[in-house]
């Protein structure tokens, strides 16, 4: 058994172990652009968050992720950096490069919000469309050339049906609160969009569960995904 003073030392070497992790972990250290990290600092980001730490970098590199947190754990900035760093700034000639399918109205519109704030210096433009909202300004909006279209499913293939409205280009997608996609009945019209995405592409699943719907559909969708889990650390 180790001594009282051993487990002392074996104590101090862990925490300055952390505090230097601390230190180096910063956003600063991610090897992101001027825009994307100007945008981060700007909310007032200064480290971040556990998940962010983990899956930032997986999805810089390319990987497809299943991402477990609990809500609150700064889930949101950790699709929108690497989706940011991924498209760098406007085009208008090639259409929408990137998707994000949220559960609710209330969801998305909090990530257009995010998308906004944190992508303020990259001049990527995002649109939304969601059930509830006039479908006649979605049109406009999507006329527009948005980079991002942040999205409820059942509104999406809606839409994306009227305006035949081809997904040639997303290069990225992201399902959040991915169990509330499946709880709210979504399956059928997450099937349809994932039939009509390039083959070549890079998706993201953020959950606070992972039900058994959840793991077929990220069987079925993603390539080779990268499992994060928090929910079992403190
Ligand atoms: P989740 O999607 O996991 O529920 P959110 O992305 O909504 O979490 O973030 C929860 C709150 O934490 C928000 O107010 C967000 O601005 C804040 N937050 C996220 N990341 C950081 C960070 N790195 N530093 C400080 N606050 C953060
Ligand atoms: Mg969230």
């Amino acid at each position: 058994h180790a001594s009282e003073a051993e487990l002392d030392t074996r104590k101090l070497i862990v925490e300055r172990r952390k505090k230097k992790n601390r230190k180096s972990g910063g956003f600063q250290c991610m090897g992101l652009s001027g825009p994307v990290l100007r945008g981060v600092l700007r909310k007032g980001y200064k480290l971040p968050t556990p998940i962010q730490r983990k899956t930032i970098p997986v999805i810089l590199e390319g990987k497809d992720v299943v991402a477990m947190a609990r809500t609150g754990s700064g889930k949101t900035a950790s699709f929108l950096v690497p989706l940011f760093e991924k498209l760098q700034s406007h085009s208008a000639r090639t259409g929408i490069r990137a998707l994000i399918i949220a559960p609710t109205r209330e969801l998305a519109l909090q990530t257009l919000k995010f998308t906004k704030e944190l992508g303020k210096f990259t001049g990527l433009r995002a649109a939304v469309v969601l059930g509830g909202d006039s479908i006649e300004g979605q049109f406009a909006a999507l006329h527009e050339n948005p980079d991002i279209v942040i999205a409820t499913p059942g509104r999406l293939v809606h839409v994306s049906f009227e305006m035949n409205l081809k997904f040639q280009n997303v290069q990225f997608v992201v399902f959040d609160e991915a169990d509330q996609l499946f709880e709210l009945g979504f399956a059928e019209q997450l099937d349809d969009i994932l039939k009509r995405l390039p083959e070549v592409r890079q998706m993201v699943l953020f959950s606070a569960t992972l039900p058994k719907m959840l793991v077929e559909f990220a069987k079925a969708g993603l390539f080779e995904p990268v499992l994060i889990r928090l929910d079992t650390e403190h």
